[in-house]
Formats: structure tokens, sequence, C-alpha cells
């Protein structure tokens, strides 16, 4: 048997199925769903619609985590097991847009992992350069800004990341942010929303603040417009050249407020 003959064509399954029964069509849609995890992932996307996304962004993260930071054991920074996660993942969405966040993803973790070891393998070391590249090609391609405002922050945390100069990983980053179109292109807008940022190695840091501070330090964050101490809202955390900082408004009157936690305080 060759492939010619073994492999039906679309067209010829669209005309099988239209002489199914509905049943039968179930029926054949199940097995397939059961047959393979791409078409689960598929058909949940297409189901579950927004949860659903969310929930399975974080199973693929989880994967690419666990390369990185296991629960137990070493980390084996397998690249072929990234990038089969990454493709496994593109195939399933059919989305680039989603594709792109589990790219940040990657590349979030890959930063924490070298600035909390000042190393990483050589090759993973490329690959977490190349999808960072990556990412800023394709929103240079974007028309509009809109989706550089929901990553700029994050892209930049990464490139502002300390310890990352092993393998020459920081002057790539450096090179590919530089290229970046969008920047300064938004200076004069103020309606930033933060509450989607994040960043792991400056995440760590902040839980790793017992949870009594961290209250005090959320409730106790001063606002110029009020001129008081207040509670910080919808926040992100970023790591800073001294510590991390926390960016968000003010629960009172809504003014951008910010928060810098020193390293050892
Ligand atoms: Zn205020």
């Amino acid at each position: 048997m060759n492939d010619k003959s073994s492999k039906v064509s679309v067209r010829k399954l669209r005309s099988k199925l239209d002489e199914c029964s509905k049943q039968e069509v179930i029926e054949f849609l199940i097995e397939s769903f059961k047959m393979s995890k791409e078409v689960q992932t598929y058909m949940s996307i297409k189901i579950n619609g927004e949860d659903g996304i969310q929930a399975i962004i974080e199973d693929y993260k989880k994967k690419i985590q666990a390369e990185f930071f296991p629960a137990g054991g070493y980390e084996k920074l397998r690249v072929s097991v990234v990038k089969k996660t990454m493709s496994d993942f593109k195939k399933a969405t059919k989305d680039t847009g989603l594709t792109l966040e589990l790219m940040m993803c990657f590349a979030e973790v890959a930063v924490q992992y070298i600035h909390e070891n000042g190393d990483i393998s050589e090759d993973m070391g490329d690959y977490f350069t190349d999808t960072y590249e990556e990412i800023i090609q394709q929103l240079n391609k974007e028309k509009t800004s809109e989706l550089y405002k929901q990553y700029k922050d994050r892209l930049k945390s990464i490139v502002d990341t300390t310890g990352c100069e092993c393998w020459g990983i920081h002057d790539s980053l450096e090179g590919s942010y530089s290229v970046l179109k969008w920047v300064g292109y938004d200076n004069e807008n103020d309606e930033v929303d933060f509450r989607n940022t994040i960043s792991y190695a400056a995440m760590k840091k902040w839980l790793d603040i017992p949870e009594e501070t961290r209250q005090r330090i959320i409730q106790n964050v001063w606002c110029g417009k009020c001129s008081m101490a207040v509670t910080i809202m919808d926040f992100s955390i970023q790591l800073d050249t001294c510590g991390i900082v926390l960016k968000g408004t003010c629960s009172n009157c809504g003014h951008k407020v910010v928060r810098v936690i020193e390293n050892n305080n």
C-alpha cells in the first residue's frame, strides 16, 4: 500500500461524512478524539472557549516548566521536549496568538532559570534567544500596537533580567529588543493594563516574602494623588535593579502607584 491509496483526501472525507447519519458522525468524532492528544486539545478549545484555552495553556506551560524546574530530581533542559511541546500546541490550537503566549511563557521560564543558575546549556540558551527574537519579529509584523501593548512589560522584564551574560544571551536579547518597532510608540498612552504582566523570576522573589509581610506591603503603598498610604490593586511584579517592583493602581482613586521592594527587605 502506498501513501496515495491509504490516505483519503479532505474532499473524499467530506463526501463520505456527507453520506453518514448524525449518529455515525458523532461516533467518528469520538473515536478521533480518543485517538490523538492534538485532537483532544483542538476540540477542548472549540467546546470550552476562553476558559478551556487557559487550562490548556497551563498544561503545556507545565510541560515546559518541568524541563527547567521539575518537581523532583534534576532539570533535564531538553530542547527537543520544549520544541515538541511548542509544535504540538501550535498544531492543536492553530492560533498564532496563543502560540505567542506559550513562547512568552517559555522565555520567562528560561530567563528565570538563567537568572537563578547563572548558566544554561548552550542549545537551550540558543533556543531561548531564538524564541525571544521570533516573538519580537511576530510583533513587528502586526499592523497595530495592540499585541505589543499586551506583551511589552513582559518582554522588557526578560531583557532586563540580571545574570544572563552566559553564552552572550544578554547581548542577544538586547539586540532583539532594540529592533522592536513599537517601543516608544505609546509613550503618551496612559491606559496600560498591568494585570497580565508576570515575570516569573520576580514572582518567585515576591512569593519568598512571608504572606503576612506581603499583605502589609500591599496595603501600604504611597499614592501621590491621595497623599497617603493606600492599597495597591491589579499590580504586576517585575524585577528591578535593587529587588522587585510592584506596579498597579490605587484602590481609592485608581491613580498609578508603584512600590519598590529591595532585596533582603
Ligand atoms: Zn489614590
